[in-house]
């Protein structure tokens, strides 16, 4: 578990006479003040270098920091853990049978999730661990390799799409335990295409939603196109001439808009000028022929030039694409949906594009309700996590706004997490 210190909790009496100390005796600068509504609480930041100090004021008799200071006077009251994943730490303790006060995560100020460790457990002190909100997308360009293959993980921005239809039927109060929605109810994301490097050229899986959108739909999916798949190709020392293959899971707008782009003079042409582009024959038509349900997914204007521009090629089935890199169809999510096995030396990583989009998807259940067909993504998924567990595959995720890639782990009691690898 990797942990760094947030900040020192200390519960105060009179917070005018704290402040006369810490802000005008030490000449500290004091953040404005937050109430914390559910606690009865009223907290002053004091940022002191990396971690800050937090002072503790109860605004009611029955506040846990009045009653604190009741009985044991001011002073030091907690510390407070930041962790990547709290529910991977929870799980993490709970295995090693470390009593808790929260069993599981709940909100805390500013969009985290908090969840406090009995101090019995941790040797007299009260200790918070927190997981900052998932409220940005970690947009950084991250490397590693796969046997003889280069991989690495770029980006075309953060976007937002509809907390409830990211989770299916999975329960409001159950998902915002894993992330919490903004005030228009969307929940933060990235798109995240991945690069693949060989001795037989450089192919990108997925390329992103592109920059043909309007201002409502920018703002619908709060699209930030100031940094976009050209800064990652750029912080990758590349450019779109550089790139041979683009490789499509499927054909909607987050995952295949960047596949064309609008010249000066308006014409739609291809994005990348010296690539091929492999697209699954059946998806090709089920992209060209959409219905009421999947009509807003589905842009000619993504893919239609790319046939006229004489670019595309099909492919009928499972296949290896390019040696190392093999499709395999799920389905579910789309009819033809298909995620990417990239196997060197003996090693194995997934692009698992919109199979587990975030890692708030790994329990079997919970699937989107965007997907036509979520019955069948039940069961691929379920088949495919057992094997990905047992067989430790790399997991690439295509829209978690923090975690690019990592390893699926299960605790004795069933529960999952990711082992952050990038
Ligand atoms: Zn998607």
């Amino acid at each position: 578990m990797r942990a760094v210190l947030d900040h020192v909790g200390i519960a105060v009496q009179d917070v005018q006479a704290a402040l006369a100390f810490y802000r005008d005796a030490l000449g500290l600068v004091v953040h404005d003040t937050e109430e914390v509504m559910s606690q009865r609480v009223r907290a002053h930041f004091i940022p002191v270098g990396g971690p800050a100090l937090e002072l503790l004021e109860g605004t009611d008799p029955e506040s846990v920091i009045t009653r604190y200071v009741e009985r044991r006077g001011p002073g030091l009251h907690h510390i407070t853990l930041r962790v990547d994943d709290i529910q991977a730490a929870l799980s993490h303790l709970k295995a090693r049978g470390t009593r808790l006060i929260d069993q599981e995560p709940r909100p805390g100020a500013e969009g985290a999730l908090v969840a406090f460790i009995h101090p019995a457990a941790a040797h007299g002190v009260l200790v918070e661990l927190k997981q900052a909100a998932r409220t940005t997308a970690d947009l950084r360009v991250h490397r590693t390799t796969c046997g003889d293959l280069q991989l690495t993980t770029l980006y075309d921005g953060p976007f937002k799409l509809d907390g409830g239809a990211m989770f299916g039927v999975v329960p409001r109060m159950l998902w915002e335990q894993k992330t919490v929605p903004d005030d228009r109810h969307r929940i933060q994301l990235a798109m995240r295409p991945l690069l693949v490097e060989a001795a037989w050229g450089r192919m990108l899986i997925d390329c992103g939603a592109g920059d043909k959108m309007g201002a409502k739909e920018l703002d619908i999916y709060a699209l930030d196109r100031a940094h976009a798949l050209d800064e990652a190709l750029a912080a990758a020392d590349l450019t779109a001439s550089a790139i041979d293959i683009v490789l499509a899971t499927h054909l909607h707008f987050d995952h295949f808009g960047g596949a064309t782009a609008r010249s000066v003079a308006g014409r739609l042409q291809p994005r990348f000028p010296n690539a091929r582009y492999v697209v699954r024959t059946a998806e090709w038509h089920d992209a060209t022929h959409p219905h009421e349900r999947n009509r807003a997914s589905y842009l000619p204007d993504d893919f239609v030039p790319l046939q006229e521009a004489g670019v595309i090629a099909f492919h009928d089935g499972d296949e290896v694409i390019r040696p190392g890199v093999r499709v395999v169809r799920t389905g579910g999510h789309t009819g033809q949906h298909q995620i990417v096995f990239i196997e060197s030396g003996g090693r194995t990583a997934v692009f698992v594009a919109d199979l587990i989009p975030t890692t708030a998807h790994l329990q079997d259940a919970w699937v989107m309700g965007y997907d036509l067909f979520p019955v069948d993504t039940l069961m691929f998924k379920k088949r495919f996590i057992r094997e990905a567990i047992e067989r430790e595959y790399l997991i690439v995720f295509e829209h978690d706004p923090q975690v690019a890639a990592g390893y699926i782990r299960e605790t004795a009691a069933g529960k999952r997490y990711v082992e952050r690898v990038l």
